[in-house]
């Protein structure tokens, strides 16, 4: 009681971008069979991005927030903010952080992660969203594929690392990742995923994201979560 558990589980969070509806539909279903809740990084304006795959927009959002998922800012559109002047860049973020207050239900900036696209941030936006999110999904500047293993020093400075691969499946890339989490043992492994089976860049079979969710619960190291609010990112 008060007192850290000598060896705690690594927690393990995989979200998912781009808001394919078809995919997000079927994720919920797949998380909510196994009591868990999953976490989608979406877009406000995705018209032009893959148009190709139909995406949800808020009322899928708050559906599904309702049925208890995680919902979180992936940017106003898919540009790249490391492409664009910073003051251009600032402007997109308010105005994807200003949307989600607006159109999701109980959001709040200060609670929630940004989850920026291509996981490209200079160090200036990272100052920035800082002001205004609890964290960034950014491995800098080039958005460079990271391992995804967030240790104090990730959680504290609040600048999340995450693991991916496409853009073929990704699904022995992921169980893989999940190896090695559980040999490195970070506080957080975060992974990034798009679509099921066919849709979107790199994505994962329905099969093998039940086998990592599978792993993950089976795992006396590993234990799932949802990036939700309640737990702290940073120096508390
Ligand atoms: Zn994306």
């Amino acid at each position: 009681m008060g007192t850290n558990p000598v060896n705690p589980r690594t927690k393990v969070s995989l979200v998912f971008d781009d808001g394919f509806t078809q995919s997000c539909l079927k994720v919920a279903d797949c998380f909510e069979k196994r009591g868990l809740s999953a976490t989608f990084a979406v877009l406000v304006e995705h018209k032009t991005f893959m148009p190709a795959f139909h995406k949800g927009e808020f009322s899928l959002w708050n559906t599904l927030q309702a049925r208890g998922h995680i919902i979180h800012p992936h940017g106003f559109d898919h540009t790249d903010l490391t492409s664009i002047p910073h003051e251009h860049a600032v402007s997109r973020i308010d105005a994807c952080l200003e949307y989600f207050s607006k159109h999701l239900d109980y959001f709040e900036p200060a609670s929630t992660i940004y989850h920026a696209t291509y996981n490209r941030t200079t160090p200036e936006l990272n100052a920035y969203l800082l002001t205004k999110v609890r964290a960034v999904r950014s491995t800098g500047l080039l958005g460079t594929i990271g391992n995804g293993m967030n240790h104090d020093a990730e959680l504290e400075r609040r600048v999340l690392s995450c693991a991916w691969h496409g853009p073929d499946h990704c699904d022995e890339h992921l169980l893989a990742s999940l190896v090695e989490a559980e040999r490195v043992q970070p506080r957080l492994f975060l992974y990034m995923l798009h679509g099921l089976d066919e849709e979107g860049w790199g994505p994962i079979r329905s099969q093998a994201l039940e086998r990592a969710l599978d792993f993950i619960e089976a795992s006396p190291m590993l234990e799932y979560w949802n990036l939700s609010s309640g737990e702290s990112i940073g120096s508390d």
